[in-house]
């Protein structure tokens, strides 16, 4: 098989890059490289059945070229994290829907398989308990630039389903629910790879608002397990699925843990929402999966621990901290739509993950 994977040097793309190559697929990835990183894929740029285009989503004919040299179709492409996401709303808007259009037309066209990664923010600030794939969407006013994310996305799942129902495409939706892993990046205020970064320097981990919101983390290594599964069964097409963890922890128990697991000095001060993300921001209480469409499927099962997560995304933050200390990290370069060679990687962008299989 040949796979192509859109947004590839990102952090969920990435790894998943990794497990298909070890199951001896070959791979392009298409990535602009505005979040991603080229480092991510150091391991993957050693394999000869892989192969990097620096390139946008937004290309039309660009993606049709690799659509059509491969069999399936794996699109992560897309802005993504709450800061991100209200610091520039409208492009991001567009990337996420243009950008997905885009991608589905020409799997369409090509009549390929295409699973495209869509996310619990589809849920907005429905935090009533355990949400199924059929549950409602409770989103504020379009005018709040969070809620545009979850709009976007909500397009590109309607695209999928409405492609899949009326033209045939065999489209499989996932909604990832908060992933953590090595890769991620803390830039775009995703809280666990933040926090971990603040413990191991000694700085307060700053934590939003109250700290009693609840979430749920998963490894990224069992997101990736779920996939693998998902992509092996035809009954998926046509298909949402969620992917997450049901284990609930507040974010200021959260920040506790950390601190204690880094064995770290810091301390914990308190931010606004206002004060984080700019006035208006909302945010919900909790958000809790249900992934039983998921399990009875395919029987998957999350294996890491939270204990787990806090020890990879803690060794993570230590190996950048002590990189930085010594190195720079190289910045990615080249031409959009070009064929670049994979940069040098730095130690905690290429850490692999063993295992992938559930
Ligand atoms: P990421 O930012 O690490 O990956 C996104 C990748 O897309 C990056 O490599 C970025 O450079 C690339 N990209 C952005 N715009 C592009 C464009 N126009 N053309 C080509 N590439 C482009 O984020 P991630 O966490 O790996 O997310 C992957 C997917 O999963 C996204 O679709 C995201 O919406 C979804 N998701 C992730 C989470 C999570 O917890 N990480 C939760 C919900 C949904």
């Amino acid at each position: 098989m040949k796979y192509l994977v859109t947004g590839g040097a990102g952090f969920i793309g990435s790894h998943l890059v990794d497990a298909v190559l070890a199951e001896g697929h070959s791979v392009v990835v298409l990535d602009d490289l505005s979040t991603g990183q080229q480092g991510n894929l150091a391991q993957a740029a050693s394999n000869p059945l892989f192969r990097f285009v620096r390139g946008s989503v937004l290309d039309a004919p660009l993606v049709d070229r690799l659509v059509l040299e491969c069999d399936t179709v794996i699109h992560f492409a897309a802005a993504v994290g709450v800061k991100l996401i209200v610091e520039q709303p409208l492009t991001s808007f567009v990337t996420n829907t243009k950008g997905t259009e885009t991608v589905i037309e020409s799997a369409h066209r090509h009549e390929r398989r295409i699973l495209i990664a869509s996310t619990s923010e589809i849920y907005g600030k429905n935090s009533s308990g355990r949400l199924t794939e059929t549950s409602d969407r409770i989103l504020g006013s379009p005018a709040v630039a969070r809620w545009s994310y979850s709009t976007a996305k909500a397009v590109d799942e309607i695209m999928a389903c409405l492609y899949h129902r009326e033209r045939g495409l065999r489209s499989t939706v996932v909604r990832f629910f908060n992933t953590v892993g090595p890769r991620q990046s803390p830039a775009y205020g995703m809280v666990i790879p933040r926090f971990a970064r603040q413990a191991v320097r000694g700085e307060p981990l700053t934590i939003h608002a109250s700290g009693r919101q609840r979430r749920c983390f998963l490894h990224v290594a069992d997101a990736v397990a779920a996939l693998l599964l998902l992509l092996e069964r035809p009954e998926a097409e046509g298909e949402i699925f969620n992917i997450g963890s049901d284990g609930e922890i507040s974010i200021g128990e959260l920040a506790d843990r950390i601190i204690a697991q880094a064995k770290s000095s810091s301390s914990v001060e308190y931010l606004s929402y206002d004060e984080a993300y700019g006035p208006g921001f909302e945010d919900m209480e909790r958000r809790v999966p249900d992934t039983t469409k998921l399990r009875d499927l395919t029987g998957w099962r999350p294996r890491r621990t939270l204990a787990d997560i806090l020890a990879d995304a803690i060794a993570d933050a230590r190996s950048e901290w002590h990189g930085t200390l010594s190195a720079p990290i190289p910045a990615a370069s080249g031409p959009l739509g070009q064929l670049v060679p994979a940069a040098g990687a730095h130690a905690s962008e290429t850490a692999p993950v063993a295992g992938w299989r559930a």
